[in-house]
């Protein structure tokens, strides 16, 4: 496939980057994937404010308009096969002469960007959605969890964790008992057809399909939203446990740590509100 790297498209094959780079030695870097369907992205706005947040957060200065980010996108949609791809934007803070802690002064950061195939556009199908087992554990990942970083061996030994016993995901709780995100996705839960997830802080990544789907369930205002603490035992008793993020959009968890979530069934309001994102999603 063709990538981008520093203003250059090439083959993958022969995209270099240096061993010294922070990215490679520090996990020293950001990072954003977006959804496109038919060549249309999904939140790119979104998308990529919150990379510059991040790259703010870590003092990473680049200076990549919103224009330079979606001609690479789109070239990179144009350059490579495929209905259906996920962009990968990366930024790191480059390669140093040697591996010393603090931000180096004079180095110029590593663009890298990629694009790769994902799943056909998810459809509101109670019969054909893909069915989440998930288990659970105590959020061992660092502090800075709002951060989209690089530095993702927390979330990859997690994920490693539920992905061995055989789950889709694994939901993350705090020492509180309180439900912080998934290793790769928000969380929510319904109950009495409000849906509920947790508050955004330091231990969550502001995901960009949480921000779209709230926004399009206030507005349209069929299914009651509501951002708060949110307790392990209170998904334990939910009628509902949904998962989101750009390359799964909504999926319904049916079990949870070996039980059924509810009735163990896809629920009527991931239904409605996987058709509601559907419909408006093209519009963030
Ligand atoms: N939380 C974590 C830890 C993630 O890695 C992701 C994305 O993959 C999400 C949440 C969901 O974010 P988004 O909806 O922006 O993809």
């Amino acid at each position: 496939s063709i990538v981008y790297l520093n203003g250059e498209y090439m083959p993958m094959s022969e995209a270099k980057i240096s061993p010294m780079d922070r990215g490679f030695l520090f996990g020293d870097g950001i990072y954003e994937v977006i959804p496109s369907y038919d060549g249309k992205l999904v939140g790119f706005a979104p998308h990529i404010e919150r990379m510059e947040q991040g790259l703010n957060a870590i003092d990473i200065e680049l200076g990549y308009s919103i224009e330079t980010w979606r001609d690479i996108s789109e070239t990179l949609m144009s350059k490579n096969d495929g209905a259906n791809l996920g962009i990968y934007l990366h930024v790191s803070r480059g390669p140093d002469t040697r591996r010393f802690h603090a931000y180096p002064e004079h180095v110029t950061p590593t663009v890298y960007a990629f694009s790769f195939e994902i799943a056909p556009e998810p459809k509101a199908n109670k019969a054909t959605v893909k069915q989440y087992v998930v288990s659970s554990t105590q959020d061992m990942r660092w502090q800075r969890c709002n951060i989209k970083s690089t530095a993702l061996l927390g979330n990859v030994m997690h994920f490693q964790q539920g992905y061995k016993a055989g789950n889709s995901e694994i939901i993350l709780f705090n020492a509180n008992n309180e439900i912080t995100e998934g290793s790769t996705s928000n969380v929510y839960i319904v109950k009495d057809g409000v849906a509920i997830t947790p508050l955004l802080d330091h231990q969550v990544l502001p995901g960009i399909t949480r921000l779209v789907l709230l926004d399009i369930l206030r507005k349209e205002g069929t299914i009651k939203v509501e951002e708060r603490v949110v307790t392990m035992d209170e998904a334990r008793n939910a009628d509902e446990v949904w998962l989101t993020s750009s390359s799964k959009e909504i999926v319904p968890v049916v079990e949870l740590d070996g039980e059924p979530v509810g009735d163990g069934q896809v629920g009527d309001v991931w239904e409605k509100a996987q058709a509601l994102y559907s419909a408006g999603k093209y519009d963030y």
